[in-house]
């Protein structure tokens, strides 16, 4: 490879946690090493990149760590960051410690304040998804994704025990912010009578009849999956069928933070380490302000305007259009 002039690599996780983060820390930090590069841990996003909070990463300090949940870095959100007197605090404190290339892993917004960073300090930094709602444009997956959704899908499958024994209607809130993405596919998965996302306006109405058909066609249970961030959440629509009929024994589970923890699973470790390599890679031919993203299981990087400009990850059709065929 045409190496550039980078000698010294800083890599950080932030905005929310992700299962993989880990794996893409190892991955950024074997792969600089594997080109001679020194890499540098900044440890709680921009927070501690303007507090100071950095220090050098060697192959052994991510030994281990593949495996985990969480991130070693830690992750936080930062106010400050948003203001040019705080960029400017983390800026000085990357350019004492010699930082040259920046690692970003996270989700949109942490590549706004990247692409911010870039403009005030001209230090190249490529930027990579890691966040469970897989909400981001120009990469099929983002990492974390994956272990969110079946970590939802194990949650169905008991959830759907219980649900048998008492004959019970639930609805289940998984993760997801804006995004459908966990929802439509842990509902396929764990064989839902219904998904409620915020990328198709299910009504009450259409909702109630199928929960209805559902009933006449005597199913013994039933789940409907609901998205966090969908117009009617899942609390609210359990009220809304209860004030309508007393037929059905309705239970809600909101599966909350519980979604975010956990072993990553294989496809997370394997999708982390490609994107960690590609990301040092990448700054070492001289790429910046770009993310790194999959399509059709290639490595490919996108520019940060395209990311940023360019429509929202829309939700598979085709999915949606599996998840309502084998619900009946
Ligand atoms: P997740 O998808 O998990 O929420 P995220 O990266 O989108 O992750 P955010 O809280 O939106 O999480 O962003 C992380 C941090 O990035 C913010 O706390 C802030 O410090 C920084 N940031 C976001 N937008 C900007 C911006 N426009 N300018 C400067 N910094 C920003």
């Amino acid at each position: 490879m045409n190496k550039t002039t980078i000698t010294k690599i800083g890599v950080f996780t932030s905005g929310g946690d992700a299962p993989g983060m880990n794996a893409a820390i190892r991955a950024v930090v074997r792969s600089a090493n594997y080109y001679q590069v020194e890499s540098l841990g900044i440890n709680r996003g921009y927070e501690g990149m303007i507090d100071g909070e950095i220090s050098k990463l060697g192959t052994r300090s991510v030994g281990n760590i593949i495996q985990r949940g969480g991130t070693i870095l830690k992750c936080a959100r930062s106010d400050n960051f948003r203001t040019k007197e705080g960029r400017a605090k983390a800026i000085a404190n990357l350019r004492k410690q010699g930082i040259d290339g920046l690692v970003a892993i996270g989700g949109d917004g942490t590549f706004r304040g990247m692409h911010e960073l870039i403009k005030d300090s001209g230090i190249p930094a490529i930027c990579v998804p890691g966040t469970i709602d897989n909400d981001i444009s120009g990469t099929d997956y983002t990492i974390g994704y994956d272990t969110a959704t079946n970590t939802a899908v194990e949650a169905i499958d008991r959830i759907r025990d219980t649900a048998l024994s008492h004959n019970r209607l639930f609805f289940i809130e998984v993760m997801g912010r804006h995004s459908g993405y966990i929802a439509l596919n842990s509902a396929i998965a764990g064989g839902a009578v219904a998904v409620i996302i915020p990328e198709e306006q299910t009504t009450f109405d259409e909702l109630y009849t199928l929960l209805e058909q559902s009933g006449k066609a005597n199913k013994k249970s039933s789940l409907v999956v609901v998205a966090e961030g969908a117009k009617l959440n899942a609390m609210e629509l359990a009220r809304m069928v209860a004030e309508r009929s007393n037929y059905f024994d309705i239970k809600v589970t909101i599966l909350g933070h519980l979604q975010r923890g956990g072993s990553p699973t294989y496809f997370d470790r394997v999708l982390a380490s490609q994107m960690g390599l590609a990301a040092v890679e990448g700054l070492l031919r001289g790429e910046k302000d770009c993310m790194v993203g999959t399509r059709n299981g290639k490595m490919v990087l996108n520019a940060f305007e395209d990311i940023m400009n360019g429509q929202v990850h829309e939700i598979d059709q085709e999915a949606l259009r599996l998840a309502k065929i084998l619900s009946t």
